[in-house]
C-alpha cells in the first residue's frame, strides 16, 4: 500500500538515491539524503537543485532514525548497524524500486539472475522498442525506475533487478518476470548460505497473480527445485537449451530457437546477434517475453539478428597478427567465466584473477584442460588461482597490469589461437571496476 507522505530518508546518493528523492519530492514527501562516502558531484548538483536537505561523509542517525520510511540503496548491506536499529524501531526500510512501485502504472517487465541481467534487459528492451511499445528502460541500468516514474509517461518498463534491490522489495508485483540462472555469487552478503541467496531471486514472483508471468531457464538445478516445491499463481513459460517446451521456448534439432506462446515463433540460431550457448538463454529469455506482449514475429527476428551487445561481455577487441583478442570483463564469477571458455572454439590464452568472492575455481577444470594452453593472473593476489591449475597446466604467468597481460598474451598465443580476458573475479584490487579493466585490456590490446 502507498505510505502518505511524511518524512522520508534516503540513504545512498547515487543514481537509485537520487532518483528516490526526485520523485518524493513529486509526490510531497519531506526528504533528507544521507550518504556515508563521498556523493558525486553530478548527484549533488541534482540535490541542491532540487532543494533538498542532504548530507556526505556520514550519517546522521538521530535525523535519519526519525522517518517514516527508509530507502537504502542497494549497496549497503541489511546488516550494517544503523540499518539494524531502524528495522529494530519498526521503520520500514526498502528500495528504491519497490519506492517507485508505489506511484507506477506501466506494466513492468524485470530481470534477474546471477548472469546475464544486463544482456537480456537490454535486448529485450531493444526487442519491444523496435516493436513499437513506449518503452522504458532502467533498474541497475540507465536512469533510475523512480526518475523515471516521476518524469516520464511509459506504458512499460524493463528493469534489470539484482538480489539486493529484490531484498528490499516486498509489495511490489511483476508483471513478466524474468528468472536467468542461480549460482553462487555475493554470498558474502546472504551468511555463506545458497538458500537465502536463492530465495532472494525468488522475491521477483513474490506478488505475481494468475494474469502475470513467470519465465525462467528449466535446466538450471537452483531453479527447477525451487519450481517442484514451490506455490506459484503466475503462468509459467520456461526455456531450454535441450527439452521442448509446450508452453515457452527451446532449441529444435534444427538449431532454431522455438518459442511456444500464441503460435509458433522459430529462428535459426545462427542468425542470432548473440553468440554462444549462453546468449541463446538470453535470447530465448527475451523472445518469450515479447511474444508474451505480442511484438510481430517478424520484428521479433528482425531485433534479435540486429541487437548491438554491450560492451565487456564476451566483446571481439582485434584480430592482431591472426591473434583474434576478447574482452570479457564483466564476467566477474565463475559461472559467467564457464560459458565464456565453454564457447572459445580455438587453443586459448586466458587472464583471469582479481578480487575472488571465494570462488570455486574446480567447475572449470575440464574446460581448461580442453581448451585452455596458456593461464595468465591478472591481480594481486594469484595464489588461488596457481594453485587451482597447477595441477592442469605448468604454464601460468603473473601480470601486475592489463598491458602486462595483454603482452604475455601475445607472446603466448599464435597465430589463429585466442587471448581471452574473463577474470572470474571482481576487479578493485587493481583498477577502479570492471570497465576500467575492459578499457585498459582494450586499449593494450590496440597499442600492440
Ligand atoms: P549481469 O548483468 O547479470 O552481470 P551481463 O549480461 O552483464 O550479466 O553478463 C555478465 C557476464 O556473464 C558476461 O561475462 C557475459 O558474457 C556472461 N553471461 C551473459 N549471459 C549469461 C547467461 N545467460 N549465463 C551465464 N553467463 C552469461
Amino acid at each position: 500500500m502507498t505510505p502518505t507522505p511524511g518524512y522520508i530518508a534516503i540513504l545512498g546518493a547515487g543514481e537509485s538515491g537520487v532518483g528516490a528523492a526526485i520523485l518524493a519530492k513529486k509526490q510531497g514527501w519531506e526528504i533528507f539524503v544521507s550518504d556515508f562516502g563521498k556523493v558525486k558531484e553530478r548527484f549533488a548538483n541534482e540535490l541542491n537543485e532540487l532543494g533538498v536537505e542532504w548530507e556526505q561523509g556520514k550519517h546522521s542517525e538521530d535525523r535519519i532514525l526519525e522517518a517514516k520510511l527508509i530507502v537504502k540503496s542497494p549497496g549497503i548491506p541489511d546488516t550494517a548497524p544503523l540499518i539494524l536499529k531502524a528495522i529494530a524501531k519498526g521503520i520500514p526500510v526498502i528500495s528504491e524500486i519497490e519506492f517507485a512501485g508505489y506511484y507506477n502504472t506501466a506494466k513492468t517487465i524485470c530481470v534477474t539472475g546471477s548472469n546475464g541481467k544486463t544482456t537480456t534487459t537490454l535486448l529485450l528492451y531493444h526487442i519491444l522498442k523496435k516493436g513499437g511499445l513506449n518503452v522504458g528502460l532502467g533498474g541497475n541500468v540507465g536512469d533510475s525506475f523512480a526518475k523515471q516514474v516521476a518524469e516520464k509517461d511509459f506504458d512499460y518498463y524493463v528493469l534489470e533487478l539484482s538480489s539486493f534491490q529484490l531484498d528490499g522489495m516486498y509489495d511490489f508485483k511483476v508483471d513478466i518476470a524474468l528468472l536467468m540462472n542461480i549460482t553462487p555469487d555475493h554470498l558474502d552478503r546472504y551468511d555463506n548460505k545458497m538458500e537465502n541467496y536463492i530465495a532472494s531471486k525468488f522475491r521477483i514472483t513474490q506478488n505475481q497473480t494468475e494474469d502475470d508471468w513467470f519465465i525462467y531457464n528449466f535446466d538450471d538445478p537452483n531453479i527447477s527445485e525451487i519450481i517442484s516445491k514451490g506455490d506459484f499463481k503466475a503462468k509459467f513459460a520456461p526455456f531450454s537449451l535441450t527439452e521442448p517446451q509446450e508452453v515457452g521456448g527451446y532449441i529444435n534439432s534444427n538449431e532454431q530457437i522455438t518459442i511456444n506462446i500464441n503460435d509458433q515463433f522459430t529462428m535459426s540460431i545462427h542468425d542470432l546477434a548473440l553468440k554462444g550457448k549462453h546468449n541463446a538463454q538470453n535470447s530465448l529469455a527475451s523472445g518469450i517475453a515479447s511474444r508474451i506482449l505480442e511484438i510481430r514475429k517478424e520484428s521479433v527476428r528482425e531485433s534479435l539478428s540486429d541487437f548491438v551487445n554491450v560492451e565487456h561481455r564476451l566483446e571481439f577487441v582485434a584480430k592482431v597478427h591472426g591473434i583474434e583478442f576478447i574482452n570479457d570483463s564483466k564476467a566477474t564469477n565463475v559461472n559467467s567465466t564457464w560459458f565464456a571458455l565453454e564457447s572459445m572454439d580455438k587453443p586459448t590464452v586466458w587472464i583471469v584473477g582479481g578480487v575472488d568472492k571465494g570462488n570455486d575455481y574446480s567447475e572449470l577444470y575440464e574446460l581448461v584442460k580442453d581448451k585452455v594452453k596458456a593461464i595468465v593472473c591478472l591481480g594481486k593476489d594469484n595464489d588461488k588461482i596457481k594453485q587451482a591449475f597447477g595441477s592442469i597446466t605448468t604454464e601460468i604467468y603473473e601480470a601486475s597490469s592489463a598491458m602486462e597481460a595483454v603482452a604475455y598474451g601475445y607472446r603466448l598465443a599464435r597465430k589463429e589461437e585466442t587471448v581471452l580476458l574473463s577474470p572470474a573475479c571482481a576487479s578493485f584490487d587493481l583498477f577502479e571496476n570492471y570497465e576500467e579493466r575492459g578499457n585498459e585490456f582494450k586499449k593494450a590490446v590496440r597499442s600492440l
